[in-house]
């Protein structure tokens, strides 16, 4: 499953998965707002298809700088949190590693692999945001380690049980954050009626889409139809 997120300045975002919403916010503009769909969005569902990393980068034929991409202080962390839970067997395994192929996704999990991939741009969004995306991850592996073999919904509720457990209750099931890469003029404007929030984006939203932070703030972090977003200018 993938999964993806990111966080930057005052606001959050990410990106991800399933069943439900998805959120995504404007490239290009300072304003980071963040928006969630009604409905899981193609890309995302596109997203889950793609084949699993089966240990990407992990000491394989050309990829020795991949090998260095292991980040040990965040094991060492992922580890502590799933002690601390009671999941010893899944703190032994887990690994945690940088993926520069990563690419708009912020974080993904393996729960096979027993291995947490983040994106190395992460790291310009800060340490904040890094220890959310890896939470978020570790309730991937954290939820399905403890159902055994069942399957289970990415963001059911066993994944916001082990959200809850890792102090990350708030957050959203569905995040969808493409990193910017390269900067738009945005020519609409949407807005949100609860906080007046902007969202500037580049092209026409086409879906029901909704503010985030007022998803979250008063809905649990699930598409409200309250905050659904207005067009309020476009250039
Ligand atoms: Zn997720
Ligand atoms: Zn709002």
């Amino acid at each position: 499953m993938l999964l993806l997120r990111a966080r930057a300045g005052l606001a959050r975002s990410s990106f991800a998965v399933i069943n439900t919403a998805a959120l995504a916010r404007c490239t290009g503009a300072d304003l980071q707002a963040k928006f969630i769909f009604r409905n899981t969005d193609p890309l995302t569902r596109r997203l889950q298809r793609l084949p699993l990393p089966q240990g990407e980068g992990w000491g394989e034929g050309a990829s020795k700088s991949f090998r260095q991409s292991r980040d040990v202080d965040l094991e060492f962390k992922a580890r502590e949190l799933l002690r601390q839970l009671g999941a010893g067997k899944l703190a032994r395994q887990v690994r945690v590693e940088w993926n520069p192929r990563m690419k708009s996704a912020a974080g993904r999990a393996d729960y096979r692999e027993r291995l947490i991939s983040l994106n190395p741009l992460l790291r310009d969004h800060g340490i904040e945001e890094i220890d959310r995306t890896l939470r978020h991850e570790l309730a991937h592996l954290l939820a399905q380690f403890r159902v055994g073999r069942r399957r289970i919904a990415p963001h059911g509720p066993e994944w916001r049980e082990a959200c809850r457990d890792l102090d990350i209750a708030d957050e959203a099931r569905c995040h969808n954050l493409p990193f910017a890469t390269k900067a738009y003029p945005a020519r609409f404007v949407y807005r949100c009626p609860n906080c007046r929030q902007e969202f500037p984006r580049v092209r026409r939203i086409r879906r029901v889409v909704a503010c985030l932070a007022c998803c979250r703030k008063h809905n649990g972090g699930d598409f409200d139809p309250r905050f659904r977003l207005r067009l309020s200018a476009h250039c």
